[in-house]
């Protein structure tokens, strides 16, 4: 489910979606988002933060005090990207966070990735959680404390 008030957004948030195999669901007004929620009992929320009426940071804590919508992850678009705005993003419960303009890549990469963290078994590990293993500490583990 997207929740966006810019149109080419949406346009552009729902072909990608659907390029995914997703049946995406825009609500373009933050008030009726919870009530959609419900409805739609979504895979996952992307929501702008940039919206009149509720804000995207307002959304997303309701969504996490709601019972019945607590669990679903929550992707935030938004245009400002300083690390304070995506720690409040973080704060309020969003699991990730894509800045604007988006890039197709890393827009499919994290809808991908929530969508499988929050519906697949365990067992299955993504690649690069196995290569670690395997080839002892990673790139970005290497010359961390030593020197
Ligand atoms: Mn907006």
């Amino acid at each position: 489910m997207i929740v966006e008030d810019n149109a080419l957004n949406i346009k552009l948030f729902c072909d990608l979606l659907a390029v995914h195999g997703q049946e995406p669901e825009a609500v373009t007004d933050s008030r009726n988002a919870l009530e959609a929620a419900r409805n739609f009992s979504p895979d996952l929320v992307i929501t702008d933060i940039q919206l009149p009426h509720v804000s995207g940071l307002d959304l997303i804590r309701l969504i996490r005090k709601d019972e019945e919508l607590a669990r679903i992850p929550i992707m935030a678009v938004t245009a400002y990207s300083t690390s304070e705005d995506e720690e409040r993003i973080r704060a309020a419960g969003a699991q990730a966070y894509v800045s604007k303009p988006i890039s197709v890549v890393r827009f499919a990469e994290t809808v991908e990735e929530l969508l499988t963290t929050s519906s697949e078994a365990p067992d299955e590990q993504p690649d690069d959680t196995t290569s670690e293993f395997v080839d002892g500490p990673g790139p970005g583990e290497a010359g961390g404390e030593e020197s």
